[in-house]
């Protein structure tokens, strides 16, 4: 089955990849083996979690890989069940990192909104107001299709009665990118649950404002 070797650059990322997985963990943005992620390395090969595997248990000999048409081309696991739902994203995006979660906030307010309301600034950092994405069952192609779709002009989406998918162009940014929409997910819900009271919500106006401001956010460089 291993048709590629595990290069210096291979078993980095596959490092990185599984550092992120169990961060997900421990940051409580996954329980168990839910969600997963994954990361592409130069043009043909695409590393992701195996299916159904706890992260902790995973071992540099554990790598797992597959091309952008999900032929496997290393390791001896199982790719995660959400493969078709990786690459889509990756071949219709500039996406070079994913990361899928089942976060609480974020998959409560799946259940409740098409789009997240712009409780926060931060919906810029992610392109926009987010939207919610049509159900499917998981690891389907039909799954795929909605998150693509939610995903237009946005580097991340809500995954109906499921959870979430950011992507970035690194592990970290996408993975900062699941928590600060679950960040927002959690502000959101716990503004509009003041019996009484109901969040001011931002303009569009006032969001491109951010948008705007955000291009120059951090240090210079
Ligand atoms: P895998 O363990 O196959 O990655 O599945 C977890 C998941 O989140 C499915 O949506
Ligand atoms: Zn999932």
């Amino acid at each position: 089955m291993a048709t590629t070797r595990v290069t210096d650059a291979v078993a980095a990322a596959w490092r990185e990849l599984v550092d992120t997985a169990r961060r997900s963990v421990a940051d409580g943005l996954v329980v168990g083996t839910s969600g997963n992620v994954s990361v592409r390395v130069g043009e043909d090969l695409v590393l992701v979690t195996p299916s159904g595997v706890p992260y902790d248990r995973l071992t540099p000999d554990d790598v797992t890989g597959v091309d952008p048409s999900g032929r496997r081309v290393l390791g001896g696991l199982a790719p995660t069940s959400e493969l078709p739902l990786h690459l889509a994203v990756y071949a219709d995006t500039d996406a070079r990192a994913i990361v899928h979660t089942h976060a609480v906030h974020a998959t409560a307010v799946s259940t409740l909104v098409d789009r997240l309301p712009l409780v926060h600034y931060m919906a810029a950092a992610l392109g926009g107001q987010i939207r919610t994405a049509a159900y499917a069952t998981y690891g389907t192609k039909e799954l795929a299709e909605n998150v693509r779709l939610a995903l237009r002009d946005r580097t991340g989406c809500l995954l109906r009665n499921h959870g979430t998918l950011t992507y970035g162009a690194t592990l970290s940014q996408a993975y900062d990118r699941t928590a600060q929409l679950e960040w927002m997910c959690r502000v959101w819900l716990t503004a509009s649950s003041v019996p009484g009271l109901s969040p001011s919500l931002l303009s569009e106006t006032e969001l491109a404002a951010a948008a705007d401001r955000l291009r120059g956010y951090g240090q210079p460089g």
